[in-house]
């Protein structure tokens, strides 16, 4: 049976690794690129974070703003530990980071690389760069068993039985995916930093808190992906030259990334620097340094675990003198204060782009896709797996385990019908 896999990343190498390895099926893999895997070779900053230490799936499902539901039963059969083992079995051991994203301990993405194409090879998978498809025709009705032919760019063709559709966020991959009849949930950027145009701000470039909270204002949760509460998000965040980053922020642009991409990048933000304690706690802690530390300026004298540099930077947004002591802060600048460190608004002026990890909102419609198989349920014989599919993750190795278990359950799908 001759089954070919357009698209060498992540997913359409472990979908062909896997699809070969029933007897009686020759698998070609095509891609478009001088060389395979570009996104493996530069993800983690060069170090892979090949997957999450989250051996339960229904835990793992919930780092995924779109496609978590769907993922729930795949990753049942095929989750991070699976891949984990399956690293190991090729000669690829993984360690635990401290925040749970699992890196090769060779901390070099190449790693990674080298042992996808040492399989790809030892399972008979024939790979040929530079081979853009342009253009699927399914030779028959598109319901019924029947073969595909491919035309690539410079004229070739090529015939198959079996078709797997692991192009990532490409357009042309979409296209051909919309010409057999799919829908498309429209594709927009995921995971980046935000933009605020407040020069004080970018003066504390580098400073970061952990945890901080942030929180989206005036702006609806989708009835699809997004309850309230995911529009507020916490974790470590980094104040940069041009706004404001780190896990937390990722995390919200995840959960909100069409609300987002629908108001182009321009919402109130409200930060609480110190989510930690309630606000009444901190107010109790501000009156208990106005009692107990009177002659003390409010800059010099900080009652909350900040850095000092954040301290004054606050007390500027709550429009509180410097030089003033804590004795003579009236109630407003008290409250002020208090609303500075725990809901200080915001204005998100734009995107930043995250170069560490960003992934595409959007792709093919799930409810085209039977989980059970990743075949598709508008044209037999062709199967979709990667970032390709309306599904997406935070930070932290949820995109590739996406891919990993998307394709291997493709490959078992595929295998079934040989
Ligand atoms: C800078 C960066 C760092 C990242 N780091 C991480 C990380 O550390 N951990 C993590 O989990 N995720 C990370 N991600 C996300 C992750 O890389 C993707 O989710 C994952 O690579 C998707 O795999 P895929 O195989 O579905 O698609 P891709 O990796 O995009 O592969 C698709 C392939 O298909 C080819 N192709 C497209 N169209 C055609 C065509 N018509 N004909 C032939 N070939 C075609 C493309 O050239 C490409 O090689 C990162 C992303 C980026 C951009």
């Amino acid at each position: 049976m001759e089954i070919i896999v357009i698209g060498g990343g992540a997913a359409g190498f472990f979908g062909a690794i896997h699809a070969a390895q029933a007897p009686h099926t020759h698998v070609t893999l095509l891609e478009a690129g001088r060389q395979p895997l570009t996104k493996v070779r530069v993800s983690g900053g060069g170090r892979c974070n090949v997957t999450h230490h989250c051996f339960e799936p229904s835990q793992l499902v919930q780092n995924y703003p779109r496609g978590g539901k769907a993922l729930r039963g795949a990753f049942s059969r095929f989750q991070a530990l699976d891949v984990v083992h399956w690293f190991s079995a090729e000669g690829v051991k993984l360690k635990t980071e401290a925040d749970g994203r699992m890196f090769p301990i060779t901390d070099d993405s190449e790693t990674i690389v080298e042992a996808l194409m040492f399989a790809a090879k030892k399972a008979g998978v024939h790979l040929r760069n530079n081979v853009l498809v342009q253009k699927i025709e399914k030779l028959g009705k598109s319901d019924e068993e029947s073969k595909f032919e491919l035309l690539l760019k410079g004229g070739e063709t090529l015939v198959c039985d079996r078709l797997l559709l692991a192009t990532g966020s490409s357009p042309s991959g979409y296209a051909i995916a919309r010409s057999l009849g799919h829908n498309l949930e429209p594709p927009v950027p995921s995971l980046f930093t935000f933009n605020i145009k407040d020069p004080q701000l970018h003066q504390l470039a580098g400073v970061s808190v952990n945890p901080a909270n942030v929180k989206l204002l005036g702006v609806s949760p989708t009835k699809k992906n997004s309850s309230r509460n995911q529009l507020e998000q916490s974790g470590a965040m980094l104040v940069t030259h041009w706004g404001l980053s780190g896990p937390a922020v990722l995390k919200l642009s995840a959960w909100a990334a069409r609300q987002l991409h629908d108001c182009q990048y321009q919402a109130p933000l409200a930060v609480n620097w110190i989510p930690a304690l309630k606000a009444e706690a901190v107010k109790q802690i501000l009156l208990t340094a106005k009692t107990e530390q009177p002659k003390k300026f409010v800059s010099n004298y900080c009652p909350v675990e900040i850095s000092l540099r954040l301290w004054e930077y606050l007390l500027t947004k709550a429009n509180v003198e410097l030089e003033k002591r804590w004795a003579d802060l009236s109630n407003k600048e008290m409250q002020q204060i208090l609303n500075a460190l725990t809901a200080s608004e915001y204005a998100i002026a734009g995107k930043g782009v995250f170069k560490e990890e960003f992934v595409t909102c959007g792709g093919i419609c799930l409810q085209d896709v039977n989980f059970q198989t990743m075949e598709s349920k508008i044209c037999r014989g062709l199967y979709f797996a990667g970032e390709i599919l309306d599904i997406d993750g935070v930070t932290g190795g949820f995109n590739f385990q996406n891919a990993w278990t998307t394709a291997w359950i493709a490959a078992q799908g595929i295998n079934q019908t040989v």
